[in-house]
């Protein structure tokens, strides 16, 4: 377990450092013996609206992994908003622990008052190691928290959304490298499927799609092959797999100089966030190889528009609209791309920051 004195000394040595790297504006640092919280909530960027991110709990091997993952989460959720038409900005928070074992409603409520303290510059939502339960308990301290269970007038699980914009981002990229959008009979390998990897197979098996997984979860595997006929690959062999189109839905960091070589696909589009390893190193590597990369924070951003439909007043339908512009939107980035001669992950974060200048412009405007 980290203690919060060791968590204080390397934000106090580094701190100034890691926020102005990506021109953070806060990091707040959360500590409270009683429940045993240990938290930390960084805001981005809020030009363009209060800055919405999930939390999660997360085991950390040390402090600096969490500062790390908190910085990196909340950029990620800047860009995020951005390109995709939201009034939002960027943050994102962690609880550092054992979600299995250390997680209860009074530290999930006493996260919530921290949050609360922000005022609204900060809006919390389910990720990794949290879920709709907690974002009650969170609600029970502030109102500032979206991915709230239908039953209480949210949205409940984001990941059908987000697994519905990948496959709309899935069509939108063969459209561009063959032409016709249709996936009958394209070969899909779908690497990891939880929560968004198993709505996504619905989605392709429905058009038509070949769909071969890997996972460790030998449960989802079996609910894989037999709902939706997907062939099971195991562990790593899911990079070396001959289809067409590669989904990550499991993991970060996943492209890199071990695994872009092996891959035989013409197509990387899926839900994990933070795919490229290096962005410009390994966003390079797959162009120099012919294959078309999908920007994963464009791609997966239907769990955000729903969330944020939740904020604005829910309408599952409104989310679902609101999802399907990842279809023009990607198109545009890769013509963008092609024209500029950047890879894509550079032409959406370069969109996205355009965005954020433009709208900062206006603001300073009588
Ligand atoms: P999940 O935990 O439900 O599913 C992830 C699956 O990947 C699990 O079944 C796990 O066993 C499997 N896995 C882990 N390591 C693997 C490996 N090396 N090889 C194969 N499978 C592996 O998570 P999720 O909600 O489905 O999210 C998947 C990814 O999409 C994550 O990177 C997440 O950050 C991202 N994402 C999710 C959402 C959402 O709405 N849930 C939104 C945006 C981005």
């Amino acid at each position: 377990m980290i203690e919060v004195s060791e968590l204080k000394n390397q934000l106090h040595t580094n701190m100034f450092e890691n926020l102005s790297e990506h021109n953070h504006e806060q990091i707040l640092v959360c500590n409270d013996n009683q429940t045993g919280l240990k938290a930390l909530i960084a805001i981005h960027n809020t030009v363009l609206g209060p800055g919405l991110g999930g939390t999660r709990m997360w085991k950390y091997n040390n402090e600096s992994e969490a500062v790390r993952d908190v910085l990196r989460l909340s950029r990620g959720m800047t860009y995020k908003a951005s390109i995709s038409g939201l009034n939002l900005g960027g943050a994102k928070a962690v609880i550092i622990g054992d979600a299995r074992t250390q997680k209860n409603e009074a530290l999930m409520r006493r996260f919530g008052r921290f949050v609360n303290n922000l005022a609204g510059k900060y809006i919390t939502a389910e990720d990794v190691g949290t879920t709709t339960q907690d974002m009650e308990y969170v609600n029970m301290e502030t109102d500032h928290v979206v991915g709230l269970p239908e039953s209480r007038g949210g949205g409940g699980d984001p990941s059908p959304v987000t697994a519905y914009g990948v496959y709309v981002g899935i069509k939108a990229s063969a459209k561009h490298k063959w032409g016709s959008d249709s996936l009958a009979g394209k070969k899909v390998a779908v690497m990891g499927v939880g929560k968004v990897g198993m709505h996504l197979l619905e989605d392709l098996h429905k058009d038509g799609a070949k769909c071969y997984v890997s996972d460790m979860n030998e449960a989802a595997l079996k609910e894989a092959a037999e709902r939706f006929g997907a062939v099971v690959v195991s562990g790593d062999d899911i990079y070396d797999t001959d289809a067409e189109i590669f989904a990550p839905c499991a993991l970060g960091g996943i492209l890199n100089n071990d695994t872009i070589d092996r891959l035989k696909c013409e197509i990387v589009a899926g839900a994990a966030n933070n795919q490229l390893e290096d962005e410009d190193i390994h966003g390079d590597m797959l162009v120099n190889k012919g294959i078309l990369y999908a920007p994963d924070f464009l791609i997966n951003a239907g769990g955000l528009i729903n969330v944020y439909s939740e904020y604005t007043g829910y309408h599952r339908e409104n989310a679902i609209r609101d999802t399907e512009r990842i279809y023009d939107t990607l198109t545009k980035i890769y013509n963008l791309a092609e024209s500029e001669g950047i890879h894509t992950q550079a032409a959406a974060t370069h969109l996205a920051e355009k965005r954020i200048t433009d709208i900062m412009h206006v603001q300073s405007t009588i």
